[in-house]
């Protein structure tokens, strides 16, 4: 253990600083200690890197790898569309295919349209409920991420609670969008929520968030709370937009609104959708989709042949294992959940491990357990950052932010290799 070298990751990241800003293409890569990597190959629930260490793999590419690394049918599909051409400019019979599928299992689908991000799929989710509605603004939640696109980048994860915006450098636009475009709600507050609404209501076209508060935390909303804004938006006619890039297929086939029970006017849909290939999509009430049919929706990439049928395989499986596959998946993310906090207390780590489907968000320090993203933001960062740097170490490839994504190609005995690995990882931070 902690044996590994970095010389080729460290030798690629000297060359990528000198052509890249900060050497990387999404800039949380930039800090993952002992240092960024540059990787070779990925297979299952294994990655490797240039330097040859092969890690257990709980970044899952930020989400998408729900079915692991290079899964089969995924692959196969690919393959041989590869062979029939990537790009047309025009339809292809699988596009009707996938919308049909995504209908079939997200209860809020009537209609579907691709994109290729998630960030561009809230955009069109928002500009198709400021069209539908005639009005102008978007209430989004303190702490939840929709992506980088400017206006829903106000208090994104790791922004104080209930202060504003967080401070950026004045070129990035979002202080000015909050209040005439953006209004900003502490989430899982029904009061605060039917406040705001009372106060803007009449003027708020979208309210979007997070049906599970991923990003701000991994908190469930409490027992009725989405009901009671599904209901606030009905009362002021605002529509109800999830953000499901990360929920959607990894909660559940229809994601956290089947979880849930709340039907949302608008879904979001991306990451697990294409098996890591670059799809996302809006998926909603047929009355709201077509108003694109007035406002259009554009992009060259959008339904790419080798990313829908990689979308309709990765659906294929989960559709179709669905009954072995996510209870599979819940038992693989308890028992590492289960398995941390116990090491946690044996260690004297205050370290929680919050759960939701086949996602764990690690907290340090935080009040126990965590409920609202006041709490986690009072858990500490650089613990969880030491605490990925030693996995790395020893072969485990998780998130300083203790964001880990659990696949169906993870195995027992991957668990048991990480449990081990956080074994000694936790006796190093705790020391
Ligand atoms: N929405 C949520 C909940 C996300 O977690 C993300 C990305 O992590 C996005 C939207 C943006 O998706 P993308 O990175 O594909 O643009």
């Amino acid at each position: 253990m902690n044996a590994k070298t970095f010389a080729g990751s460290e030798k690629y990241m000297r060359r990528a600083h000198q052509v890249i800003p900060k050497g990387v293409n999404s800039s949380r890569r930039a800090v993952l200690r002992p240092t960024p990597l540059a990787f070779t190959s990925a297979l299952g629930s294994r990655i490797t890197d240039v330097d040859g260490n092969e890690y257990v793999d709980y970044v899952a590419g930020y989400g998408p790898m729900l079915l692991g690394h290079q899964p089969p049918r995924v692959i196969e599909a690919v393959r041989t569309q590869l062979a029939a051409g990537v790009l047309y400019g025009g339809q292809h019979q699988a596009e009707a295919e996938l919308a049909e599928r995504i209908v079939r299992m997200v209860p809020g689908a009537e209609m579907v349209l691709l994109n290729v991000t998630g960030s561009e799929a809230v955009q069109a989710a928002l500009r198709m409920a400021r069209a539908a509605t005639g009005r102008r603004k978007t209430v989004k939640f303190e702490g939840h991420y929709h992506g980088w696109i400017d206006p829903v980048t106000a208090n994104g994860p790791g922004s104080p609670a209930g202060t504003g915006p967080a401070p950026r450098p004045a070129i990035v636009a979002d202080h000015h969008l909050v209040g005439p475009e953006i209004l900003i709600c502490p989430w899982n507050d029904p009061e605060a929520l039917a406040d705001l609404l009372g106060r803007h209501g009449a003027d708020v076209a979208a309210v979007i968030m997070e049906p599970v508060a991923v990003n701000g935390g991994n908190l469930w909303a409490d027992e009725g709370y989405l009901a009671t804004a599904r209901r606030l938006c009905d009362q002021h006619g605002c529509l109800l937009v999830f953000d499901e890039v990360v929920t959607g297929f990894r909660l559940a086939p229809g994601g956290a609104q089947q979880r849930t029970g709340v039907t949302p006017d608008l879904t979001v849909l991306a990451k697990a959708l294409g098996a890591g290939f670059p799809i996302s999509a809006v998926a909603g009430r047929a009355e709201v989709m077509r108003i694109a049919e007035e406002i259009g929706h554009a992009g060259t990439y959008n339904g790419n042949a080798t990313s829908v049928v990689a979308a309709n395989a990765a659906l294929d499986v989960l559709e179709s294992d669905q009954d072995s596959l996510y209870p599979r998946l819940e038992r693989l993310t308890n028992e590492l959940a289960d398995g941390i906090e116990r090491l946690a207390a044996r260690h004297g780590a205050p370290l929680q491990a919050l759960r939701a489907g086949a996602l764990i968000r690690l907290h340090w320090g935080a009040p126990t357990p965590a409920r609202t993203y006041a709490d986690t933001l009072a858990g500490r960062t650089e613990p969880l950052r030491h605490l990925s740097e030693h996995l790395i170490r020893s072969g485990v490839h998780a998130r300083d932010t203790g964001l880990w994504y659990i696949s169906a190609a993870h195995t027992d005995d991957d668990v048991d290799r990480t449990l081990a690995a956080v074994d000694q990882a936790l006796a190093a931070v705790s020391r």
